[in-house]
């Protein structure tokens, strides 16, 4: 929870990238609203933060989440009292006049602190340069000299054993250098957050890189929501960064806007509209026909959910590496049977891959073919799978073999919904095919493969009540995008 008046690292690093994302989150009520992606990234942060201790014994927790203003001087007090008596501190808290810092590691040197910020990476990025920056702008106002500030990040090459080794996972850079580089520009910035804090004016919502960057910013909803879910500028695709955001700001975001404005568009982009205002299908049949002609019974319609973790969950797996927690299975034995569903989401906690590749060696008929969308991470999968499991490897490389992507069809305009604006994804095309089958996105918890992921890594912090809701929305979402391709392929057949 935001404290009125004080600047946080937090609020400081969105200062520096949007003024009306600091607005947000120097008056954000409540943690609670944030999105499931991001409470699952801070939560593993704080579960990595905690691992990181290991690199620096004999510390004492202090603990940086306050609600109030006395709350935050005492744990402020607290983390001063161990640094002078010389002592490492766990999760402190630096205040000096309205500034607030929060760090994972404080170790007390001989010629002043080091400063340590665990962050779920596997390099630094600027924005973490500049959370440090902030850290040591912080620590000089307080007096203290900071003889060292590093980033702790995870080593991409560690592989995890039985038990995470976290002198093995975890890496020191030490950014001392590049951080004294922002000193300036942290001084001046800080200057001006004095001053921003005690206001309560909302900027604009401006487009540009910054609400795209990275993972997104966190509040694109509540600033182009309205646009979102309806043919616009934001939902037209092809339209380069450049485009999009002088278009916004000249206030041409409507569909009508954008007809009236098109000669601003590259002539492929305008065509787009007017495909959408035909409401036009557009059909290269040979193509259709040469990819038809390819898929042979039994058909099987196969999606996997993976989740990426930095603090690898299972043995053999390295931070950040693929791995499948979820299937979902629809088997169409013969021409015109109805298909037939399987699916498995692994038990929290568990390594489902070997449960899915003994699964899915048994359910997929001998010789079938398998249609996947974007076929990239199922044939990932199934390679990994048959790597790992000997005895269904055969089983497993021939199903990887006999995959087949329906999502090319549309990535090569084989077949065009006029509908779609130009989107290719699983979504848009089944929301042209079926508008009311589709509608079964919007309505679950799940919507797209990072709420899938991030719903499974937070099962172990959910009540029961609310991880059996979440785990039905999985089961539901991941149904959902195998039923969608055996519509969409009822719809192709029919346009030969
Ligand atoms: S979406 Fe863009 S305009 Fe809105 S708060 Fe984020 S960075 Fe700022």
């Amino acid at each position: 929870m935001a404290i009125k008046g004080i600047v946080t690292k937090r609020l400081y690093v969105k200062y520096t990238r949007c003024r009306r994302a600091a607005r947000y989150e120097a008056s954000s009520p409540d943690s609670a609203k944030l999105s499931l992606t991001i409470r699952q990234r801070r939560e593993e942060t704080r579960q990595l933060s905690r691992l990181a201790r290991s690199l620096f014994t004999g510390g004492e927790e202090v603990g940086s989440r306050a609600d109030d203003y006395v709350a935050l001087t005492e744990l402020a007090k607290k983390t001063d009292s161990l640094l002078s008596e010389g002592r490492t501190v766990y999760d402190g808290v630096l205040l000096a006049k309205n500034f607030s810092c929060a760090f994972d590691v404080a170790v007390p040197a001989e010629d002043g602190v080091n400063f340590y910020v665990v962050k779920c990476a596997t390099a630094p990025s600027e924005n973490y340069i500049r959370e440090l920056a902030y850290l040591a702008h912080v620590a000089k106002l307080k007096g203290i000299k900071v003889s060292k500030i590093s980033l702790v990040v995870t080593d991409q090459n560690y592989t995890r054993g039985k038990v995470v080794k976290e002198s093995a996972l975890l890496r020191k850079i030490d950014l001392t250098r590049r951080v004294a580089r922002y000193a300036d520009k942290v001084a001046k910035n800080c200057e001006e957050l004095a001053a921003f804090v005690q206001k309560s004016d909302f900027p604009d919502a401006e487009l540009c890189a910054n609400c795209e960057r990275q993972f997104g910013c966190e509040y694109f909803a509540d600033c182009f929501g309205k646009w979102l879910d309806k043919p616009s500028l934001f939902t037209l695709h092809g339209v380069d960064s450049a485009t999009r955001y002088r278009l916004y700001a000249d206030g041409i975001v409507s569909m009508d806007d954008l007809r009236a404005n098109a000669h601003l568009l590259k002539p492929k982009v305008a065509n787009l509209i007017k495909l959408y205002d035909e409401k036009a299908v557009s059909v290269n049949k040979k193509e259709l026909q040469k990819f038809l002609s390819g898929l042979w019974y039994p058909l099987c319609f196969l999606d996997f959910e993976s989740l990426q973790s930095c603090i690898p969950r299972y043995r053999g797996v390295r931070p950040l590496e693929t791995v499948a927690f979820q299937y979902s299975l629809h088997v169409i034995e013969k021409e015109g049977d109805a298909p037939v569903h399987y699916g498995y989401i692994a038990p929290d906690g568990e390594d489902g891959r070997e449960e899915i590749a003994k699964r899915l060696a048994e359910q997929i008929p001998a010789n079938s073919c398998i249609l996947a969308f974007g076929k990239f991470l199922e044939c990932k999968v199934l390679g990994q799978l048959a790597q790992m499991f000997p005895d269904v490897r055969a089983k497993l490389l021939t199903a990887r073999n006999n995959v087949r992507d329906i999502g090319a069809v549309f990535a090569s305009d084989t077949v065009y919904y006029g509908d779609s604006l130009g989107s290719r994804s699983l979504k848009t095309i089944y929301r042209c095919v079926d508008p009311d089958g589709a509608h079964g996105y919007e309505v679950g918890a799940v919507h797209n493969g990072a709420d899938a992921m991030a719903t499974y890594l937070m099962f172990p912090v959910m009540s029961e009540k609310e991880r059996e809701e979440r785990r039905a929305a999985l089961w539901e979402y991941c149904k959902l995008d195998t039923l969608s391709m055996i519509t969409i392929l009822e719809d192709i057949k029919k346009r030969v």
